[in-house]
């Protein structure tokens, strides 16, 4: 009986038993927000939606926003709101891993915490605050736009006389 509930569950059962571990119920859109998160990581609130919606009907983007508090809350989701961009949503919580982020078309690649724990990062005088999180975004660009730059700049020097 055991076996035949196990196959039954097999399509949600990673998720479902991440929502159950932090003791949430288990329901359509938030395994639909976290299949998706897992295989869009960074994503905002529409795509996700857009995503959820495919999946599995007729979801409000209030009610995936909803859903993805209630994960943040749990530490299912982590928050990132780089500045300039809307927040972004991604379901590697908790290793207090930062960001890359292209200045130029806005994408967003993990990188490891070099020390592994937060804060990452402990200021000279933290003025008496209890210090949980330390934020730290690399800016730059990533390789197609360096490399597009870069390309052009070349286009540029050869056509000179
Ligand atoms: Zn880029
Ligand atoms: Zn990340
Ligand atoms: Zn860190």
């Amino acid at each position: 009986m055991l076996v035949v509930v196990i196959a039954m569950d097999r399509r949600y059962s990673a998720v479902a038993r991440r929502l159950r571990e932090v003791g949430l119920r288990v329901t359509a859109p938030r395994v639909a927000v976290l299949e998706v998160l897992d295989g869009h990581p960074h994503a905002g609130v529409d795509t996700v939606a857009a995503q959820v919606r495919n999946r599995i009907g007729r979801v409000s983007t209030q009610a995936v926003y909803d859903v993805l508090g209630a994960c943040a809350d749990a530490g299912l989701v982590r928050r990132i709101e780089p500045a300039g961009s809307a927040a972004r949503f991604e379901t590697r919580a908790g290793d207090d891993h930062h960001h890359l982020v292209c200045r130029s078309c806005g994408r967003i690649t993990d990188v490891d915490c070099v020390v592994g724990v937060p804060p990452c990062l402990t200021p000279d005088d933290d003025a008496g605050y209890q210090l949980d999180e330390a934020e730290i975004v690399f800016w730059g660009r990533c390789p197609d736009c360096h490399n597009a730059r870069t390309t052009h700049h070349d286009e540029h020097e050869e056509a000179r006389p």
